[in-house]
């Protein structure tokens, strides 16, 4: 049946459940470029506004999920896993967590971003590496897969195009934050991959789509429910995302924290703390999780217990060099951390009390880490590099930030959003745990 498209966005904007043959013909129409983005962003902001039911939620993620291919991996006998996170803020982990599954013999189809919103992309950081290609073809992709464990790509034209062309229009249209459209974007492309068991990221805090964690928690039960309706396995951490996650945030300057932790580095500040440690803890709890699903141990903690060997022995950074050669980056050639820096310092004693991880995402945008429309093309170099974390004490002109780039004006405006983004106060806060929760569905 025809539906006329501006009948359904006036549909939504009133409030009413939109039909599973409504969503489908808005979704086809857009993916297929029948439909333009100025109605596909109106009836986002319609949805973000008035929300959308279970049965919607879930019409759209099969809607987006069948605009292209579900890949399949029958062909591999064994369960393949990945890992998702809702968004954050210096969230690197996938660089990590990937290679250090597929030492471990499970196999891992990843299908990533680009920055959303305020938060960092998967795909950004690897096109940091010069040369590496993210695009490569479906048939390519399961060679990889079949051959190395790993693939790293982002949606194509033959996987999840719609949610290619959603996930672009959302950044930049301030339509991020809507549980059905997180669930539908991250679900559909999870699903197209062919995996069997899946571990979710699920964000929650100043720098996350869900401020809270009983948001999160929703987030999460929401996902797991669609997964579970596909017949995957999923298990859910809900993760601290009140600050900032490891040193540094920024595409080849996150590549370059993961390289460091690969080789076994840590990088104390100031109070002896290792700003490599949240990053790290992380990577391994979730890598263990998906090689527990994955089939490669017992029980969790014999997985994390594998996951630590593989890191500690340098495997797991050998398989990231060989994935990296694979995929046409050159590791040697990443750039090196650029000197046109500046500082924001402590104008006061204390302790940091807290963080708005959103205005420092804000602030890696400015400097050209992220985008402000999609045709921006990103600074690969540029970002920001954290001095403390929460709890630590402080001195007047120690730097709590640094930022990166070539260009003054852009510094500047970065640092004065980031003077804001921190509180330094007189009392040490009660720590906040990494992980919150362990979801198993
Ligand atoms: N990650 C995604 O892939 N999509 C979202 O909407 C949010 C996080």
């Amino acid at each position: 049946m025809n539906h006329i498209p501006v009948e359904i966005i006036k549909k939504k904007r009133r409030g009413f459940a939109l039909t599973t043959e409504e969503i489908d013909f808005f979704i086809q129409g857009y993916t297929k470029g029948e439909i333009p983005d100025y109605q596909m962003s109106a009836l986002l902001m319609a949805i973000f506004f008035k929300k959308m039911d279970a049965a919607e939620t879930l019409a759209l993620t099969s809607s987006m999920l069948h605009s292209g291919e579900v890949v399949d991996f029958s062909f591999i006998p064994r369960i393949k896993v990945d890992k998702h996170s809702t968004g954050g803020v210096g969230d690197k982990t996938s660089l990590l967590i990937a290679p250090i599954v597929a030492c471990l013999d499970v196999p891992v189809p990843m299908i990533s971003g680009r920055g959303l919103g305020h938060t960092g992309g998967t795909l950004d950081k690897l096109e940091s590496i010069p040369g590496f290609n993210t695009q490569l073809n479906l048939d390519q992709f399961k060679k990889m897969v079949a051959s190395e464990n790993l693939s790293f790509i982002g949606q194509t034209k033959e996987i999840c195009p719609a949610d290619k062309k959603i996930y672009a229009l959302r950044d930049v249209t301030a339509t991020v934050e809507n549980l059905s459209l997180i669930c539908a974007s991250i679900m559909s492309k999870k699903i197209a991959e062919g995996i069997d068991a899946l571990v979710l990221d699920v964000k929650y805090g100043s720098g996350a789509f869900m401020k809270n964690l009983e948001d999160a928690r929703e987030l999460a039960i929401h996902l797991m429910s669609v997964g579970k309706g596909a017949g995957k396995k999923i298990t859910s951490l809900l993760t601290d995302m009140n600050q900032p996650l490891g040193r540094f945030a920024g595409n080849s300057l996150e590549v370059f924290e993961c390289v460091e932790i690969f080789q076994g580095k840590t990088c104390l500040n100031l109070n002896g703390r290792d700003l490599y440690a949240d990053t790290k803890k992380l990577s391994l709890h979730l890598a263990a999780h998906m090689a527990f699903l994955g089939g490669a141990a017992g029980s969790f903690e014999e997985a994390l217990h594998k996951c630590e060997k593989v890191l500690e022995s340098g495997a797991a950074y050998k398989k990231f060099e060989q994935i990296c050669k694979v995929q046409g980056g050159d590791l040697s050639k990443l750039p090196l951390i650029c000197d046109d820096k500046e500082a924001v310092q402590s104008q006061t004693a204390g302790f940091v009390e807290s963080f708005n991880t959103e205005h420092i995402g804000v602030a890696g945008i400015l400097l050209k880490a992220g985008r402000q429309t999609s045709a921006d093309i990103i600074d690969p170099v540029s970002g920001i590099e954290f001095h403390k974390k929460t709890g630590d004490a402080v001195q007047p002109g120690e730097p709590l930030f640094s930022v990166y780039s070539k260009d003054p004006a852009l510094r500047a405006a970065a640092l004065q959003l980031l003077s804001k983004a921190i509180i330094v106060g007189p009392t040490k806060p009660t720590e906040i745990p990494l992980i919150a929760e362990v979801l198993r569905g």
